[in-house]
């Protein structure tokens, strides 16, 4: 693992290889020559040529930030649409804008989303696997949302998009075999509590080509090949223990006193203070994982971001749960926006079976009929005021697409694609904006779906979930119970297949390597530390 890996080579070799077994007559290399050397096979249908930041998106972003278009080129073509709303992005906040400003504005008023990738979403994507006949859909980004307190604002919207039941249904266990519970979303590790969950050691820790150490939390990490204070500590977070004088007080809302205190520690010192752990512990066995599994490890994450988020959502059902899921994450969200923005976007009726059993019709999407068109695969490459932006009244846009450039004029414009980009693409931005933009940091991430027949291999060893420390690739995986939203079969069992999602994001080596020292408060993350061969899974790669 010394050798940096490309996403090729991983994609291409690891995954694809077993992958193609699945997938029908096409060989493993047949399947490469598809796609070009960086983006690697994509799954089939809709979300195909769509998976991540493929390297035609790659490669628009880059040129943006070689500024290969300052000044700008003389041929841009004069597209003639003049909006009263342009929104830079088809993520869920591009969609969500562009779906208030329909049922807000005047009657009439016309808006156009850009969005660089050949499909709406963002982070909110799917891939899709055949697998003997069985269509098998995981989430490419973005994958749980959580429960809403009944009336709140977030309720309402997504009642208003036709999620009308967001508590959702999950598959039921089948066969004659022992039922093993099961997560509903990846980051559950519901098999911790039941003893159906393994840590695995490999060469680093001294055992090639590793061992299993099952049972790790209730068996108090009996035989893990770990130094005794290593042990003790990591049993204390891991079971949640504080030491004994550190009495911690949660959070009550955003911006209370426990809050600014925390958001102004990093989480590894929180942890060090809360759990009595040594900086060794934090980054050998919390990291990159823990933190949210953001990219970076918890040395450069606010320690607020531990608690930021039962801040912001406290519902929970009677069973304390409150994260769903899809089949394929949110993508399930971003497509209901579409089809509430735009009737004839995708088929079928409104509603979560609706838009994920049906397809996107694409043509209506960028259609002059349409409520507000969304115009894909273009990569908005600049966005200025023509004239004092105190006083002007419009707004070029300028985008990329098929290789020529278009300009369109706007009376205003909303930027939701990432600050990267942002700060790159809007040339009158405030200096102060300019300033802020340079404080936000991005680090790589890499989703690998990978379908496999069956899980019994998992089953027989009696696992539905694990973790690894060795620096391989990905940290974890789990067995997931789908939603029932008319994609995935109502039962599930060792033998039926599944798609394992692997989040790679120790790709620099270690989030907490010395070449990443960023923190909300000091220090930077040089883009150089950043591997070239991969993509961002968030936004545009700049
Ligand atoms: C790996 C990962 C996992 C996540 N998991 C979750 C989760 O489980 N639950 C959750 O709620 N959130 C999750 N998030 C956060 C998630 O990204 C947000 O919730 C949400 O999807 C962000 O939507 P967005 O529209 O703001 O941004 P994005 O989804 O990033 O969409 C922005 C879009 O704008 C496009 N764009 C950018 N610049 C340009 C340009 N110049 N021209 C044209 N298009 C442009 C981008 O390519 C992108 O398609 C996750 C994020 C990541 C990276």
């Amino acid at each position: 693992m010394q050798t940096p890996v490309t996403r090729r080579d991983f994609l291409g070799s690891a995954l694809l290889a077993s992958g193609a077994a699945l997938l029908g007559p096409l060989t493993p290399e047949q399947l490469l020559a598809q796609q070009d050397d960086f983006t690697g096979y994509g799954g089939v249908s809709e979300y195909n040529p769509s998976n991540g930041n493929t390297l035609r998106v790659l490669q628009a972003g880059h040129q943006i930030r070689d500024s290969v278009y300052d000044p700008l080129p003389k041929d841009i073509i004069e597209a003639g649409e003049i909006y009263d709303c342009v929104i830079v992005g088809g993520g869920i906040s591009g969609l969500a804008a562009a779906l208030f400003l329909h049922r807000r504005a005047r009657p009439g008023a016309k808006s156009l989303v850009l969005e660089n990738h050949p499909i709406f979403g963002g982070e909110a994507k799917q891939n899709e696997f055949l697998v003997d006949g069985q269509r098998l859909v995981a989430h490419q980004g973005s994958a749980i949302y959580q429960l809403q307190e009944p009336r709140s604002f977030l309720a309402q919207f997504y009642d208003s998009i036709g999620m009308k039941t967001p508590k959702l249904t999950y598959q039921k266990w089948t066969g004659p075999e022992p039922e093993m519970p099961l997560s509903r979303t990846p980051y559950d590790a519901v098999g911790m509590d039941h003893g159906q969950y393994g840590f695995w050691f490999g060469a680093k820790f001294g055992h090639k080509p590793g061992m299993w150490v099952m049972d790790p939390v209730r068996k108090k990490l009996e035989g893990a090949p770990i130094s005794a204070s290593n042990r003790a500590e990591w049993l204390r977070w891991l079971m949640g223990t504080p030491v004994e004088d550190k009495k911690f007080e949660h959070p009550k809302f955003e911006g209370d006193a426990i809050s600014r205190y925390l958001d102004s520690i990093t989480l590894e010192r929180h942890y060090m203070e809360r759990f009595g752990l040594s900086q060794e512990t934090v980054r050998t066995f919390l990291s990159p994982v823990e933190g949210g599994g953001s990219g970076l490890g918890p040395d450069a994450l606010s320690a607020y971001s531990e608690y930021a988020y039962e801040t912001l959502h406290p519902s929970a059902d009677e069973a304390g749960e409150t994260d769903q899921m899809f089949p394929g994450g949110n993508t399930t969200i971003a497509r209901l926006i579409v089809k509430s923005l735009n009737t004839l976007a995708i088929d079928g009726p409104n509603s979560i079976e609706g838009v994920s059993r049906n397809y996107v019709n694409f043509a209506a999407l960028d259609s002059s009929e349409a409520p507000a068109r969304i115009r894909l695969g273009a990569t908005v490459i600049s966005v200025q005021h023509d004239g004092d932006p105190a006083k002007a009244s419009s707004v070029s846009i300028i985008y990329e697409k098929d290789g020529k450039l278009y300009r369109v004029k706007t009376h205003s414009a909303v930027i939701a694609g990432g600050s990267w980009t942002a700060k790159h693409i809007v040339k009158d931005l405030p200096e102060t904006h300019r300033s802020a933009y340079a404080g936000f940091y991005r680090s790589p991430c890499l989703m690998a779906n990978v379908a496999v027949r069956n899980w019994r291999f998992l089953y027989n060893m009696g696992l539905s979930g694990c973790r690894w420390f060795d620096g391989l690739i990905g940290n974890y995986m789990e067995v997931r119970k789908l939603a029932l939203t008319g994609q995935a079969a109502a039962t599930i069992g060792p033998d039926s297949p599944i798609v394992l999602s692997l989040k790679i994001l120790n790709m620099s080596g270690s989030s907490v390597s010395s070449s990443v020292t960023c923190s909300r408060t000091q220090a930077s993350m040089p883009s150089a530390t950043l591997p070239e061969s991969f993509s961002i899974a968030g936004g545009m790669p700049i």
